[in-house]
């Protein structure tokens, strides 16, 4: 599999980059994919071999890798105008006309844009909003951030405190007042004979217990995916927004909803909070925003956030925050047009129609019996692998079962994403029907294998 010589990509890729994320001893032995191209939901490496991404990159490349109209309309920005940043009361045109359709999807009456080079970033920005516009308002002390294990909302040093997977302890993190509740997976958190409702209210009574324990007037803003991506697609349990939301109201703490994987489509609707009925105090978009033509993200706030943060601002003449390439004109005529691709040349469409395709054969995967569960919402899914479905025993860390399904789908030309015990399929919105046949026909056939080697 590996090519060893010195000279291949694979050898040249080790030599001098490092990876994120990934498991090195897999890769000692496999050696690293270096791609070069994309057609469609495809990419290719530099053997020619071909692998339908059942991830879309990292949940984002929604279109696919070929979209002449994006590819169009950033050529046509480079032309125009290739670079430009939003300080000093500047920015671009396409700026200017990103927020403007920002706001006019989101879900809010009126609101304000603010824009970074990530997902990471605007959660950073976010929080920081948040301790400006508390702190000019005379509450100082409000800083805590309440968030949930197995969330991810990035990889700062406040965004990584704000994900709560264990992995960031090796950094010493989180940072001190990061708060993390119970993770809202009703299937593997709920407990013996509490049902779905019992299991939302048990979590809201923590997220009081939580304020109250803490003192209301110390926490700055709670922060959730509303389905929770790279926690392992966990879609949260019935009437939980709705449960959580008049708590936060009644503490004065803002809700803000962290759409950098849901928003613009992933669940079917234009946000995760639309999906889920529920109107934030703010939105957190990236991936899909540019459908991963451009690296952008944006903090949208809503009108009470903005009137606040306005406020605060002209109380010190300004917002002392922003990156170089905040609300770059060549992201800004991206999204633009992605945001068009998405919503008006039938993508989100697409998404509603394959649902129901995509859930039919997850479901089926279920009959597999070290397959405990299949969960998802619009097209994202995730299957989780068990060695006793009854008892919903995982199996040994040690076997790495996902993991080798992973590759085994890799062998079999097929990308998928192998995340704690679980396998997680977020394809583009582009996909049809026979991507969908043959993304769940290699990944049957990889889990058929490595079940077999593992039992
Ligand atoms: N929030 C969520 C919900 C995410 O899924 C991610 C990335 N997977 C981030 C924030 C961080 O985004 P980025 O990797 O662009 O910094």
């Amino acid at each position: 599999m590996k090519d060893q010589s010195p000279n291949s990509w694979e050898a040249r890729a080790d030599a001098h980059s490092f990876y994120g994320f990934t498991d090195l001893p897999t890769i000692e032995n496999r050696g690293a994919t270096v791609l070069t191209h994309g057609r469609g939901p495809y990419v290719f490496d530099v053997h020619g071999r071909q692998f339908l991404d059942a991830n879309s990159g990292l949940w984002n490349m929604v279109a696919g890798f070929d979209h002449a109209g994006l590819a169009q309309a950033a050529k046509d920005q480079y032309d125009r105008f290739p670079g430009y940043h939003a300080f000093f009361g500047r920015m671009s045109d396409q700026t200017v006309m990103l927020s403007e359709k920002l706001v006019e999807v989101s879900p809010f009456e009126s609101g304000k844009v603010f824009y970074t080079n990530s997902g990471s970033e605007a959660n950073d920005t976010m929080v920081k909003m948040l301790w400006f516009l508390h702190g000019s308002e005379g509450h100082d002390q409000r800083r805590k951030i309440i968030t949930r294990k197995n969330a991810y909302h990035g990889v700062t040093a406040v965004s990584a405190s704000m994900t709560g997977k264990p992995y960031n302890s090796v950094f010493g993190l989180p940072l001190p007042g990061f708060l993390h509740l119970t993770c809202p997976h009703y299937w593997r958190e709920g407990q013996p004979g509490e049902t779905e409702a019992q299991f939302t209210a048990r979590l809201a009574a923590e997220l009081e217990e939580m304020i109250l324990r803490e003192g209301a007037d110390t926490i700055a803003g709670f922060f959730a995916e509303p389905v929770l991506g790279a926690g392992g697609v966990i879609p949260p349990p019935e009437g939980y927004f709705q449960a959580l939301q008049p708590i936060l109201q009644k503490y004065g703490i803002p809700l803000i909803s962290d759409e950098v994987i849901c928003g613009f489509g992933r669940t079917g609707h234009t946000w995760g909070c639309e999906a889920y009925g529920f109107v934030p105090d703010a939105i957190i978009s990236s991936k899909n925003l540019t459908a991963g033509y451009f690296p952008m993200g944006a903090v949208i706030l809503g009108p009470q956030l903005t009137q606040r943060l306005q406020a605060a601002s002209e109380a010190i003449e300004e917002f002392p925050h922003g990156f170089t390439a905040s609300g770059h004109p060549v992201g800004s005529a991206i999204a633009l047009k992605a945001i068009d691709v998405i919503m008006n040349e039938g993508l989100a469409e697409n998404v509603r129609r394959l649902t129901p395709y995509f859930e039919a054969h997850m479901q089926r995967l279920l009959e597999n019996p070290n397959i405990g569960e299949a969960r998802g919402k619009g097209l994202m899914g995730a299957l989780e692998a068990v060695q006793d479905k009854g008892s919903k025993t995982p199996f040994a860390a040690e076997l790495s079962v996902s993991e080798r399904i992973a590759n085994t789908c890799t062998d079999h030309g097929l990308i998928c994403r192998p995340l704690g015990q679980s396998i997680v399929l977020c394809p583009a919105f582009i996909f049809t029907e026979s991507h969908i046949d043959e993304m769940f026909e290699k990944l049957e056939a990889a889990l058929k294998q490595v079940f077999r080697e593992v039992a």
